[in-house]
């Protein structure tokens, strides 16, 4: 079984409990661990396989709170870097008008340190790209693009999850197309939702979203569409691969659910190969990678509900 690497940010998401009204007015925050590569970190060892962290949290409650979590999820944190900034946080409440109120205070995350000699580590494994932050600069942003262009796209699996945010981005779009272009031109594989492929293609229509990014880069395309499940995109076919019926009550966390089992299913995988040339084998795992996505979005929180291998399996 290969390794997964989940490099970016893991952070504090603190709630407001009373929703409908903005942050200025919220009294009671409820404290849940979040940042998408640590989510997919988990959704991969609860599933059983080799999730990794690299990400770095501040020296402090938080930042042990954070690295508590992920340890009981069976996320080895062996690489995770410890700061004297404080660990990043997350504000959010649901507005009156069902707008998102949100303060972001970016914190430890963006500090994390490129490490040259995990090099050897990473070889032949599987690396995810998939921080929601760390497009916004610091020296995780550096990290990102030497891990990317070190020579290591050759020798080893590398998966890329844009996150977009808008309330990250609202006012600077195309830097952020502009940013994403070289890791969609380097990834094997790219998780776009639908928004995403939209924006990074300039195209409306899916389909036609697909073949632009390809263009940039990437081999394998997989485009997240919520309850009617996943288009696939690769070896020059397309397919809307169906999801499971549910009853959702949250959907946080049903993406990072879906390229963690994703990403599981290739790490057992003797070799790469296959998912270049086999279709009908990508079919299959994106159709059990819906399901981990479906069974998510049943229960409350992102971790929490991730789904176990044996859930899986039912
Ligand atoms: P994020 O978690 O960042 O919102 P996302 O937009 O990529 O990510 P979704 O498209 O909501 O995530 O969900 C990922 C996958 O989970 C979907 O492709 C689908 O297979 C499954 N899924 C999500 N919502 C449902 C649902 N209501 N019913 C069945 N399957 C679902």
């Amino acid at each position: 079984m290969k390794k997964v690497f989940c490099i970016g940010e893991a952070l504090i998401d603190f709630v407001a409990e009373k929703q409908g009204s903005d942050l200025s007015k919220a009294v009671q925050f409820t404290k849940k661990a979040g940042g998408a590569p640590a989510n997919v970190a988990c959704a991969i060892s609860k599933l059983g396989g080799k999730g990794i962290f690299i990400g770095c949290v501040g020296n402090d409650p938080f930042g042990k709170f954070l690295l508590d979590v992920l340890k009981h999820e069976g996320v080895d944190i062996s690489l995770v870097q410890l700061s004297k900034t404080f660990t990043t946080l997350a504000f959010v409440s649901l507005a009156e008008d069902g707008e998102r109120d949100f303060v972001f205070s970016r914190g430890a995350d963006k500090e994390l340190e490129y490490d040259h000699d995990l090099r050897k580590t990473l070889k032949g494994n599987i690396l995810h790209l998939g921080a929601a932050t760390a497009l916004l600069g610091g020296s995780l942003e550096k990290a990102y693009g030497k891990y990317l262009f070190d020579g290591l796209t050759k020798e080893m699996f590398i998966s890329f999850d844009p996150n977009y945010r808008e309330d990250l981005w609202k006012d600077e779009q195309e830097v952020f197309i502009k940013k994403c272009m070289p890791f969609i031109e380097k990834s094997h594989l790219c998780k776009f939702s639908k928004e995403e492929a939209q924006l990074l293609s300039g195209k409306s229509d899916i389909h036609e979203a697909c073949d632009v990014l390809h263009e940039v880069g990437t081999r394998i395309i997989t485009v997240t569409l919520g309850g009617e499940g996943t288009l696939l995109s690769a070896q020059g076919m397309k397919k809307i691969i169906p999801s499971i019926e549910v009853r959702p009550v949250d959907t946080t966390g049903a993406g990072d659910a879906f390229i963690g089992c994703l990403l599981n299913q290739i790490s057992n995988l003797g070799n790469f190969d296959p998912v270049f040339e086999d279709f009908a084998l990508l079919e299959k795992m994106v159709a059990k990678a819906n399901k981990a996505g479906a069974i998510t979005t049943t229960n409350f929180g992102a971790i929490v509900a991730l789904p176990t291998k044996d859930q899986l399996e039912v």
